[in-house]
């Protein structure tokens, strides 16, 4: 039995194409017309983009339907999926909470209801019935103000039994001019003993290296072997692993040639620069992990060796992991195989 770890999907992008469509014709008769078919929403939901922000405006939909109330639906179904079909032992679950709030309230009326986004969705993801060892990555956005994006900061350091660390998203080609109020976010989240992470180096265009020593993990980073090689060293010292989500590349126009990927991951290894694999929006992707493992298997960008090791190197990067090592290292460790073995032939 192998399970796995995931450290990079977002609550947005995680809901399948499927169930989405259902909740729709169920309850949403508005955004339900245009797709009275499945496979026509289907065909929508996960073509590919021409951008990644083209890209990230499909995430509008699913956060104008996440609301308070049918967080836990959402959440229930993606950890019974990732439970029975994905074999996650430990999940990051990552999305921007202000964003889960009605847009019809005041700033400050959107902040206070974050803590009940938070505490609602911790909730909903332990469950004893598809039992998945779960933390929350709160985003910070580029396209909310700094007071939003501090208060973020601060529901992160205030609900640890439920938050693991810090993001930010909304396009890594946006945060050039608020630069340096990221890094007082990243710098103040630290100092807080918030761990970090960060979507960056992901396009050309967003390649910031002012705030690449206050990430723990960055979300991506393929630009770093791929146009700042030179990088991988201080990227190997600092212990930063790459959350690297192979579909999302193609999905958003960033590589069009599976062979890049391959250099991302040679140079990485070479360097002594860790991956994990991730799905990034396993959803409207339609591609769960172990999906987006064995594509990496079959194109031939990594063998089964190296796939082990960025599965080891995900549970060693895992923010909230209590356990230290992989699930299947506890097992061996429980019942040796070869006294197995030997028991089965004394008998
Ligand atoms: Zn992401």
């Amino acid at each position: 039995m192998a399970l796995h770890a995931e450290l990079h999907r977002h609550l947005g992008g995680s809901v399948v194409p499927r169930v989405l469509w259902r909740y729709f014709q169920r309850q949403n008769q508005e955004l339900a017309n245009p797709f009275p078919e499945y496979q026509q929403f289907e065909d929508f939901y996960t073509k590919p983009r021409n951008t990644l922000e083209e890209y990230l405006e499909l995430h509008t939909l699913v956060e104008k339907v996440q609301t308070i109330e049918t967080l836990p639906y959402f959440i229930y179904r993606l950890i019974r999926g990732a439970y029975t079909f994905e074999n996650l032992a430990y999940l990051e679950l990552r999305y921007t909470p202000y964003l889960r709030t009605p847009d019809n309230l005041s700033q400050s009326e959107r902040i206070d209801l974050m803590s009940e986004i938070v505490m609602t969705v911790g909730k909903a993801t332990q469950q004893n019935e598809y039992p998945i060892v779960t933390s929350q990555i709160l985003c910070t956005h580029t396209r909310l103000p700094d007071e939003v994006n501090r208060a973020i900061v601060d529901l992160a350091i205030q609900i640890p039994q439920y938050v693991c660390a810090i993001d930010v998203a909304g396009g890594d080609n946006n945060y050039k001019e608020r630069i340096d109020e990221f890094i007082k976010l990243y710098k103040y989240a630290r100092e807080q003993g918030v761990k970090t992470t960060g979507h960056l180096y992901e396009t050309p265009n967003g390649c910031h290296p002012e705030l690449l020593p206050y990430l723990m993990r960055i979300g991506h980073g393929i630009q770093i072997p791929l146009k700042y090689p030179e990088l991988l060293k201080e990227v190997a010292s600092r212990g930063q692993c790459l959350e690297v989500c192979p579909t999302t590349y193609f999905k958003t126009g960033t590589l069009d040639d599976i062979t890049q990927l391959k250099t991302v991951f040679d140079k990485c290894f070479d360097a002594g620069v860790d991956i994990a694999i991730c799905t990034d929006n396993a959803g409207l992707h339609n591609v769960r992990l172990p999906f987006e493992y064995e594509n990496l298997l079959t194109l031939d960008v990594i063998d089964f060796r190296e796939l082990q090791a960025c599965q080891d190197a995900a549970f060693r990067h895992a923010f909230a992991w209590p356990y230290g090592k992989r699930p299947q290292e506890m097992l061996t460790g429980l019942l040796k195989p070869e006294s197995i073995v030997a028991e089965a032939f004394n008998n």
